[in-house]
C-alpha cells in the first residue's frame, strides 16, 4: 500500500509532540515537519515547562482533565526511564500559594499530581502574605532538551524536517495527502484565525542551584521554577502584546516579585531574559478540515491555541490530533480516493 504523506506546520513543542505520536502509531505514513523556527528559538523554548494546567473557558473540563491525565501519565513513564535526563523530565515538589482563599480549593487536577494536600499554618509561615496554600508533586520539562529529544525520536522513527516558512497551506498541495497545522500564535496569519492572540511573557532565567522546590502564586502572574540547569523566575501576562524584545522594567519586576518570596534570590547569577507569545484562544482547536479550492480539496488536521498550558496538555492533544489523521487517512484510502495516494 502506497503510505500517506503527512507535512505537520510547526516544530515547537506541539508540532514535534504530534509529529511523534502519529510516527509511533500510524505505520502506513510518511512524516515531515515544516517550520520557519526550530529549537532554540520557539516560544516552547522559553516556557518553564511545568505540568500545571491553565484554564480554557471553551474546552470542558473533562476533556481537559483527560488532556492533562494522559501527559502526565505519558511523562511519568519517561520520568522512570534511563531517558529522563537526556529527555530533561523530572518531578518538582513545591506550594502554590494565596492572598485570598481560592473558591475552588481542590482544583479538577488536583488526583493527577502527587500528593496534592492544602499546606499546614506551619508550612504557611513561610509566606507571611499568604493566607492559603496547596503542596503537590508534579512533573516538568526541561523545555529545550525535550525539544531536541522529541526531534531525535521523530527522526529515528523515520520522520524529515524541513526549514520553511509557509505563506498558505495551500503551498503543500499536490505534495502532501494531509497538513497538520500546529503553528500556534503563527495561526493567526497563516490560516486567518483571527480567535487566536498572543499573551506576552517574559521571564528570567538564573542560576540558583539551591532553590530546590516551586514557589507559584495563584495569580499565576509570580513564580519560582527550578529546573535542571536554571531556575525560572517569573513573570508577566500582557495581553495582544506581540513584542519579543526583554524589557528591563519587566526584569526588574519580576526580580522584585520573585525575591519577595524567596529572598535568598537576591544572590542569583547569570540572569538571561527571554519572551515568548503565549498562543491563546477560549478553546484549544483539535480538529478537521478540508478546505476547497475549485475542483481540489485540501485535508487539515488542527492542534493550536494551546495558551499558557501547552506543557500540560501536549500529548493529550497530541493523541487526540493523531486519532484524527488515522480517520483522515481511512477515508483516503476508500476506494475512490485511492488515487490520490
Ligand atoms: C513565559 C512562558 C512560560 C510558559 N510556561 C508554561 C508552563 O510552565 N507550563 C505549560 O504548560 N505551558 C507554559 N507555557 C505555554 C507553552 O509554552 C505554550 O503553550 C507552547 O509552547 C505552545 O507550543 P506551540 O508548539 O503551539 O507553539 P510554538 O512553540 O510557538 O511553535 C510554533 C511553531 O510553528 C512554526 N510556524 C508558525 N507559523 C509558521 C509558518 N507560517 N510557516 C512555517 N512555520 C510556522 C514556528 O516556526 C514554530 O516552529 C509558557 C509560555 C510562556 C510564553
Amino acid at each position: 500500500m502506497v503510505k500517506a504523506k503527512v507535512a505537520i506546520i510547526g516544530a515547537g513543542l506541539i508540532g514535534l509532540s504530534t509529529a511523534v505520536c502519529i510516527s509511533d502509531s500510524i505505520p502506513d505514513c510518511t512524516v515531515t515537519v515544516i517550520a520557519d523556527r526550530f529549537t532554540p528559538n520557539t516560544t516552547s523554548d522559553v516556557a518553564a515547562g511545568v505540568l500545571i494546567p491553565h484554564f480554557y473557558p471553551g474546552t470542558s473540563v473533562h476533556q481537559q482533565k483527560q488532556w492533562y491525565r494522559e501527559t502526565f501519565d505519558f511523562l511519568s513513564i519517561i520520568c522512570n526511564s534511563p531517558n529522563a535526563s537526556e529527555a530533561g523530565i523530572h518531578l518538582i515538589s513545591g506550594w502554590q500559594i494565596f492572598k485570598t482563599v481560592p473558591d475552588e480549593k481542590v482544583p479538577f487536577w488536583s488526583d493527577v499530581v502527587l500528593g496534592f494536600r492544602s499546606m499546614t499554618e506551619r508550612e504557611l509561615k513561610k509566606f507571611p502574605q499568604h493566607k492559603f496554600g496547596q503542596v503537590f508533586t508534579t512533573l516538568k520539562c526541561e523545555s529545550p532538551l525535550y525539544l531536541i529529544w522529541l526531534e531525535k525520536r521523530l527522526k529515528e522513527n523515520g520522520g524529515q524536517v524541513q526549514v520553511r516558512k509557509l505563506e498558505d497551506l495551500w503551498e503543500l498541495y499536490g505534495s502532501y495527502d494531509i497538513v497538520v497545522n500546529c503553528s500556534g500564535i503563527g495561526s493567526r496569519k497563516l490560516i486567518g484565525d483571527l480567535e487566536i492572540y498572543p499573551i506576552r511573557g517574559q521571564v528570567l532565567k538564573v542560576h540558583a542551584p539551591w532553590v530546590t522546590h516551586f514557589i507559584r502564586d495563584g495569580d499565576g502572574l509570580t513564580y519560582i521554577f527550578p529546573g535542571i540547569h536554571s531556575v525560572t523566575l517569573g513573570g508577566t501576562r500582557e495581553k495582544d502584546n506581540w513584542n519579543l524584545a526583554p524589557d528591563s522594567s519587566n526584569s526588574k519586576n519580576i526580580l522584585n516579585r520573585c525575591c519577595a518570596l524567596e529572598p535568598s534570590l537576591q544572590a542569583a547569577k547569570d540572569i538571561q531574559v527571554k519572551v515568548g507569545l503565549r498562543p491563546t484562544r477560549c478553546a484549544v482547536k483539535v480538529q478537521k478540515e478540508t478546505l476547497v479550492r475549485g475542483n481540489e480539496k485540501l485535508v487539515v488536521v488542527h492542534n493550536y491555541g494551546h495558551g499558557a498550558g501547552g506543557f500540560s496538555v501536549h500529548w493529550g492533544t497530541a493523541k487526540e490530533a493523531t486519532q484524527l489523521v488515522k480517520e483522515c487517512i481511512a477515508a483516503l484510502q476508500q476506494p475512490r480516493c485511492k488515487a490520490k495516494l
